[in-house]
């Protein structure tokens, strides 16, 4: 009987043990993770600390799905791999043997090292007791400062401002997730923010939290501000966990350096998820994701390798369907680029990829809080960002994902004030009607 073990109990792990169970009937599936909840969904968290999600509807499967799949679980920290001997070091001392092994343990918030960083009262959301002391530290706070980018910094911004909080978002630059977003998008997330009452500081760096009692009681910006505040929540980006595989002697370099099939430098050793630094072959280059999606393909086909049954990782276009200032927002290929100086690297929903931007043209349409932004490539779209009125989000998932020939409406959508929106819609129904386009090879 094979020993499978999985390091983290996150999505990729899920999808590893279920693609392993469903190969492997008998095999000994342990997986550890260093959480006491266990499996539960972490996009789901930002609902959480806004009250639309109560706590339980995070946590989609149970016991009862681990006892039918047959799945042990343990809680405990991993501290060490033995790669040589197919054995891991527990916190605790305990040595477990693997035959094929899987580091799945995911990233972790980067924290500014600022005088007063660490006070009662400074917060990031990595996890689900992350959002419990925020909503705690919510409860009983009036006022609080956020710093930082992308999707975290206005889903901790809206979990504020939906408890009631006032609250400051200090940016750095003068717009708002700027190698993503171009600047129209910005404005349109910085309007609505505004209109919810969020004070936005721009230009503005904080200098040192400032406490009383061991309690926050206020920032210090470079420029010499201060502001009182009780809570002050950071969100300037994440890093893979790679210091285990490290410290074991295995490949890293942003991430832990996996090969097609998912394996590491080490034999039977496997990686999958927001650690793993994955070939990307569309652009050449190994990269990191901090998305649900490519956590739980990758998990399936590590599991698969970790079976037997050699299956490569096909990296694909990604995409997320996420919501910036309560505006649904699809995010799909590449659409930006450069550096965004409110965070370090990546951040949670986000992919290196969206920012290897080739030769494209950007071609947009605005209506109202709409906005919908494609980038044309020679006979491809490239990218796609569609704000608000989501009939397109799919439609678009699809032809920027499958790299479908648009040569046939290119010029049209190069226009200068082309009716996207119509030429788009069209371009659809003949597809789906199996008309005029036929798929990019
Ligand atoms: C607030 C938030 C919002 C997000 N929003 C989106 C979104 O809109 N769209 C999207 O696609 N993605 C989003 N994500 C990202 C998505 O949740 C992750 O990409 C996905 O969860 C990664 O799964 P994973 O299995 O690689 O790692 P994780 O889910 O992070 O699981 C890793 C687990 O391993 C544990 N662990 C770490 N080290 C050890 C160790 N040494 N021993 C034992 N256990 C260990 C960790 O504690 C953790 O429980 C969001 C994430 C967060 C936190």
């Amino acid at each position: 009987m094979r020993r499978y073990v999985m390091i983290g109990s996150g999505v990729a792990s899920i999808a590893a043990s279920e693609a392993i169970r469903r190969v492997d009937p008998r095999g000994d599936i342990l997986m550890i993770g260093d959480e006491a909840s266990g499996y539960y969904s972490r996009p789901g968290l930002a609902f959480y600390l806004t009250g639309e999600l109560p706590e339980h509807h995070l946590f989609p499967i149970g016991d009862q799905d681990y006892r039918k799949r047959n799945i042990r679980r343990m809680r405990a920290q991993v501290t060490q791999i033995y790669p040589d001997q197919h054995n891991i070091r527990l916190e605790n001392g305990t040595i477990l043997p693997y035959d094929r092994l899987l580091i799945a343990v995911g990233a972790t918030a980067q924290m500014a090292s600022l005088p007063g960083i660490k006070l009662d009262g400074v917060v990031k959301l990595d996890n689900l007791d992350d959002a419990r002391h925020i909503i705690r530290q919510a409860r009983r706070g009036r006022t609080a400062v956020v710093v930082g980018g992308g999707i975290t910094a206005l889903e901790l911004v809206e979990g504020f401002v939906s408890r009631r909080v006032k609250t400051h978002y200090f940016l750095r630059g003068d717009r708002y997730w700027s190698n993503v977003l171009d600047e129209t998008e910005s404005r349109i997330v910085e309007q609505r923010l505004e209109e919810d009452c969020v004070k936005l500081h721009y230009h503005t760096e904080l200098e040192e939290v400032l406490g009383n009692g061991g309690r926050v009681v206020g920032v210090r910006t470079k420029d010499g501000r201060k502001i009182p505040c009780d809570i002050v929540a950071i969100a300037i980006g994440i890093r893979a966990r790679k210091e285990l595989a490290e410290a074991s002697g295995l490949e890293v370099d942003r991430g832990v350096l996996v090969s097609e099939t998912l394996q590491t430098s080490a034999p039977d050793v496997f990686s999958a998820g927001d650690v793993a630094q994955v070939y990307d072959p569309l652009i050449g280059k190994s990269v990191l994701d901090s998305l649900w999606t490519p956590a739980r393909e990758q998990g399936n086909a590590a599991g698969m390798n970790m079976a037997g049954i050699t299956t490569a990782y096909r990296k694909v276009i990604p995409f997320n369907v996420t919501r910036l200032a309560n505006l649904t927002t699809t995010i799909i290929g590449t659409v930006g680029h450069g550096e965004d100086d409110d965070v370090v690297g990546i951040v949670r929903g986000d992919s290196e990829t969206w920012r290897q931007l080739p030769d494209a043209i950007a071609a947009q349409a605005d209506f109202e809080v709409n906005r919908l932004r494609v980038l044309v490539g020679k006979d491809t779209l490239l990218g796609a960002l569609v704000m608000g009125d989501q009939t397109l989000s799919r439609p678009l998932q699809h032809i920027v994902t499958q790299q479908m020939d648009i040569s046939s409406i290119r010029q049209q959508l190069v226009q200068p004030g082309a009716p996207l929106v119509d030429i788009l819609a069209d371009f659809w129904s003949q597809l789906k009607d199996g008309h005029a386009v036929t798929r990019h090879e």
